[in-house]
């Protein structure tokens, strides 16, 4: 099983839009451009709004039946560890074996030395095709490397290994992801992870490496625009070079994690992937969220009275609510409202501040990731929640199918 070229990372947090973001994808498909939809829903989000894995690939299933989707699709176990990794087995058919928690420690020493014997072929100056500056490969550069990451990689293989076994090699995607750690991963550092994943015998097809920046949840990229381009390119050239060095799957692509909403670094993204020819994965989710907010709140009357509970829900519990997220956020509270102006908000202000559309003055990205991380609140309206989102359907799927497309699919795949 080989993963599509182009994918995107859909799946929300209550199960309700597949349809409208499967009607997002296929309309980019009928616009000559091929990408096949990924649900994803990551296990700290089944533990708080406490839905099953099961409902994830029920949500792809029927979606898929209703809008009579053709193409290939897939169901992400996101973030799993082999602690976790048994409840998403039967219902996913790519798996993110996320190890970012061993990065950083060391091996044993035998199998550091072992590390640097296995890839002392590549030292001295090695050039990468596509890439202008030759990397120093010394020995030192490799035991550091083996610090850093050969562990993980002992910690993906086991995991791999135990996938393997239960699904059989062919009926699953491999994902690694590393972005959740500290440090970023340097393009060279990328190609002898790759290097050790083969030696290793683990068949990795997407791999997510922390980028330089602050990927936070919601808002756009923070960090060097320029800096970001030149290591994304190279981190590219470095996969289609992995993959005839290293004989490692023609699929072999990269994923972007919270890749949703970055778009002052997509130009980047999108003329990386057309100058290589290479493929993508751009992992979202937590976007859809947002728009059915927005949804209700665009709706009026009982809808936009829900996206001012949760708004004040979020406020009473700000520490709670932020803390799980807290290296992947950036909100300034003295830019937030307070609850009692949110309350005499109307349809128009509340969304204006919500949409990410950062040409509207009105639009407040600290509003927005307080709201990003407050589905808590909604869990806990149950029905009343539940109930208007369907009550409200029609406007929820349209701004959710807007978003995926208008804001995020075009503007990385179109090919103009
Ligand atoms: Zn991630």
């Amino acid at each position: 099983m080989l993963i599509d070229k182009y994918t995107f990372g859909v799946g929300d947090r209550f199960t309700k839009e597949g349809e409208a973001q499967l009607e997002a994808i296929q309309e980019l498909n009928d616009r000559g451009i091929p990408v096949a939809p990924v649900w994803n829903k990551s296990y700290r989000e089944h533990t708080i709004i406490r839905t099953n894995h099961s409902s994830v690939a029920k949500e792809a299933a029927d979606a898929v039946a209703a809008k009579g989707w053709k193409g290939n699709y897939y169901v992400d176990a996101d973030h799993i560890s082999l602690k976790i990794v048994d409840e998403f087995i039967d219902y996913s058919n790519f798996f993110t074996i996320d190890v970012a928690h061993f990065i950083g420690q060391a091996a044993d020493a035998g199998s550091r030395e072992e590390f640097v014997k296995r890839h002392s072929k590549y030292m001295g100056k090695m050039s990468i095709p596509g890439i202008d500056e030759e990397f120093d490969v010394t020995n030192e550069f490799l035991a550091k490397v083996a610090d850093n990451y050969l562990l993980a990689i002992q910690d993906v293989k086991k995991i791999y290994d135990h996938i393997c076994s239960k699904k059989g090699k062919e009926n699953f995607i491999p994902e690694v992801s590393m972005d959740e750690c500290e440090i970023a991963q340097s393009p060279i550092e990328l190609f002898f992870i790759l290097a050790e994943l083969k030696a290793q015998g683990v068949e990795v097809q997407t791999i997510a490496p922390k980028f330089t920046g602050l990927f936070a949840k919601g808002v756009d990229y923070i960090g060097d625009i320029e800096g970001f381009a030149k290591e994304f390119e190279q981190d590219v050239a470095v996969c289609q070079f992995a993959k005839k060095e290293l004989s490692l799957p023609a699929s072999l692509k990269l994923s972007v994690h919270s890749g949703s909403d970055k778009f002052s670094i997509y130009p980047a993204i999108k003329n990386a992937i057309i100058r290589f020819d290479a493929g993508i994965h751009v992992k979202t989710a937590g976007t859809t969220w947002l728009e059915e907010v927005i949804g209700l709140a665009e709706a009026g009357g009982v809808g936009l009275e829900i996206a001012k509970k949760i708004f004040s829900g979020s406020m009473a519990r700000y520490d709670e609510l932020t803390e799980p997220y807290a290296t992947v956020l950036n909100i300034d509270k003295s830019e937030l409202p307070t609850v009692d102006e949110v309350n005499k908000y109307t349809s128009e202000q509340f969304t204006k501040a919500l949409i990410h559309d950062q040409s509207c003055a009105d639009y407040n990205p600290s509003f927005r990731q307080l709201i990003h991380v407050g589905y808590k609140i909604a869990v806990e309206l149950g029905d009343e929640f539940r109930i208007a989102l369907e009550e409200f359907r029609d406007v929820i799927a349209k701004n959710v199918k807007y978003n995926i497309l208008n804001r995020h699919l075009l503007l990385l795949f179109s090919k103009k």
